[in-house]
């Protein structure tokens, strides 16, 4: 077994649930300081909440994990296959915290090309950009994966699902999709034909011989909207906060 520092990226690819335990075990400070951020009276339930999170996390099978670390860990293809290691294992963590409190019905879906993420009978999309990309270049690269799987034969509308978005790049506002970043924004979903139009890959219509109502419109929501509505709830409102948002 490798070993594993907390906080360190490595080249070695975990390949068991145990390990990716430990490893989230050794990040327990990083998590206290985390938790430490948010408002005393709402410490003792995020603390209480990232316990669960783990004995969760404990009762799945090697390959459940593997296949939810696997999706979870974005990159463009084009950049190649560096295997990604822990990167973002912790974040991983303090994202199913907040969820855990909002909606402790959480599980781990059977990974596809347009979830890894089920609450009850919905689905969600959680990832993390390694590499940090921009939010349209994720959106743009997992349209082309979808098109690229049969279920693109299958599903009506890739993204009817909502996408949990950590460590994306934003350079400009125009490249924030998070509904909740931006408060102007009446409805809660981006146009996907904006998202062609202002930037750029304008062939992929014809490239996929796909219908704009095939993909349907995206509904992306950033971990830092997640955060900033937990500092702003108290013990009785926490919940409801976190489930108007997720
Ligand atoms: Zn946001």
């Amino acid at each position: 077994m490798p070993t594993l520092l907390p906080g360190k990226l490595h080249s070695t690819k975990i390949t068991s649930s145990i390990e990716f335990i430990q490893y989230l075990e050794s990040c327990q400070g990083q998590m206290d300081v985390f938790i430490t951020r948010f408002p005393s009276e709402l410490q003792y339930i995020l603390s209480k909440a990232s316990s669960e999170v783990l004995s969760r996390l404990d009762s799945y099978e090697d390959d459940v994990i593997n296949s939810l670390l696997d999706s979870y860990q974005f990159y463009r293809r084009e950049l190649g296959s560096v295997p990604p290691g822990v990167s973002g294992w912790l974040d991983l963590w303090k994202i199913l915290t907040l969820i855990q409190i909002a909606r402790p019905d959480w599980h781990i879906k059977n990974v596809s090309h347009y979830s890894n993420f089920g609450i009850n009978k919905s689905y969600y999309y959680i990832l993390y950009s390694i590499y940090q990309d921009t939010m349209p270049e994720i959106i743009l690269e997992l349209v082309e994966r979808f098109f690229e799987s049969p279920l693109a034969y299958f599903t009506d509308r890739m993204f009817s699902r909502l996408l949990i978005l950590e460590n994306s790049l934003l350079l400009s506002e125009e490249q924030n999709l998070c509904y909740k970043c931006k408060t102007d924004n009446q409805d809660k979903k981006v146009k996907f034909d904006r998202i062609i139009t202002n930037f750029g890959k304008s062939d992929i219509y014809d490239r996929w011989g796909i219908s704009r109502n095939h993909v349907g419109d995206i509904q992306v929501v950033c971990f830092k909207c997640l955060q900033s509505t937990v500092l702003k709830s108290s013990t009785h409102t926490l919940t409801a906060e976190l489930q108007g948002v997720i």
